[in-house]
């Protein structure tokens, strides 16, 4: 028996990948469970897969949940960064999956790496922010990190059987979010609702609206440098509109792989549990006589300035990607809280961006530093 933490698991990912535990009852248990108050969606879950403790965000919500459980099975209630950190490091727990969104995951993600778990990455953010360090320290302990996230997910099977040093370039395909069609003119007038309609995938809100601007092609970027160890020159953003090809690898011979699957986030969420095996988990093929045609076109950077803005701090490196990653974050809050335009979404990050007086090689605290900072200034904008 395989023991999972599962962190966020009220979440888009950690249902997905709750679905996997419920159909390979016989390989996986959930043993740690934690999501920030959404308590609601996680009592079933406690009740279905009795896991030995959760983590919640705050005491309050704690209390809330240790007066709400009615069935039998009482599991450790566990509150905060240090509650997240213990599910991530779970004893019992062989694997885990990082399924926070933001910046939250670090810390957590860093104490599963501490604790030998083999790692399922969902949380970009976590490599966006500190990618060295993690990457650094995972080698050090001789930690797998598996990506979740399609794109990576795709790269990595692509690069199964290959050398390193054969790979060229990678192909990052993008659907290029509800907006790829819109005139530049009208987007003005984007409102959350219209933001929150992506044309694919169904996920969290956060990674929706970072899908609209592009953003979460520009975070998928600086973790594509990180998890493949690769310059930016060597990463390619492709518009695909259909999300079939989740990604592509370029070699030295000029043969091009690709990845094809529907898009459903449980094929590489499986691929990251199971990993070299693959486990059937009730995803079906595309149905290729019934796709109208695959197409590829370049990503317009005038209207979605989020992907220059991630190549320069992947580039740049040091603190800026921290800093970009937490002014966005604090500015798609607010524009979900309809604080804020979608236009401005852009003028915040590149403001606080422009803003930033970039420290090289930071250690974990200078990271949090720049974190706290650019989530200042970028409130301070709004
Ligand atoms: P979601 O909003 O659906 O779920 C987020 C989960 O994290 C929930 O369980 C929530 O309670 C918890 N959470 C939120 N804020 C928290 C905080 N401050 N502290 C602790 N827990 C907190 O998000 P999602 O779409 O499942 O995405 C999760 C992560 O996976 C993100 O980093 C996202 O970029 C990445 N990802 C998601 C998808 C997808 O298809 N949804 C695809 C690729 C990568
Ligand atoms: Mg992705």
């Amino acid at each position: 028996m395989i023991g999972l933490s599962i962190l966020g698991a009220t979440g888009s990912i950690g249902l997905s990948a709750l679905e996997i535990v419920r159909r390979h009852k016989e390989i996986y248990a959930a043993r740690a469970l934690t999501c920030a108050r959404n308590i609601d969606t996680l009592i079933p879950l406690i009740d279905e897969f009795r896991p030995e403790m959760v983590a919640v965000l705050d005491a309050e919500t704690a209390d809330r949940l240790s007066r709400s459980l009615k069935g039998s099975h009482r599991p450790e209630i566990h509150v905060g960064t240090e509650g997240y950190k213990n599910a991530a490091a779970w004893d019992s727990s062989q694997t885990t999956l990082l399924a926070m969104v933001g910046a939250a995951g670090l810390e957590p993600a860093l104490a599963a790496i501490e604790a030998r778990k083999k790692i399922a990455l969902a949380n970009k953010e976590t490599l966006v922010m500190a990618g060295e360090i993690v990457m650094d320290l995972a080698a050090q302990r001789g930690v797998e990190i598996l990506p979740v996230d399609s794109e990576h997910s795709a790269i990595f099977q692509c690069l199964a059987g290959n050398r390193e040093k054969d790979l060229k370039t990678v192909f990052l395909t993008a659907s290029g979010g509800p907006f790829s069609r819109t005139p530049y003119s009208e987007f003005k007038n984007i409102t959350k609702a219209d933001a929150l309609n992506h044309p694919n995938w169904s996920m969290g809100p956060k990674i929706t609206i970072d899908s609209a601007t592009l953003m979460n092609k520009g975070l998928e970027v600086i973790e594509a440098m990180h998890l493949f160890q690769l310059p930016a020159e060597q990463i390619q953003v492709v518009i695909h509109r259909q999300s079939i090809v989740h990604s592509m690898v370029g070699f030295c011979d000029g043969s091009v792989m690709a990845q094809l699957g529907v898009p459903d986030m449980r094929q590489a969420i499986g691929y990251a549990f199971s990993f070299p095996k693959r486990l059937d988990i009730g995803v079906e093929f595309p149905d290729f006589t019934r796709l109208a045609g695959l197409t590829f076109d370049a990503p317009d950077l005038e209207k979605f300035p989020s992907l220059e803005m991630a190549f320069e701090a992947g580039r740049q490196g040091g603190t800026l990607p921290a800093v970009m990653n937490a002014a966005n974050e604090v500015a798609v809050q607010a524009f979900l809280e309809n604080r804020l335009r979608f236009l401005d979404i852009f003028h915040v990050v590149s403001s606080v961006m422009g803003a930033h007086g970039r420290i090289d090689k930071p250690d974990l605290s200078g990271i949090i530093e720049a974190d706290c900072w650019a989530r200042e200034k970028a409130a301070s904008l709004i």
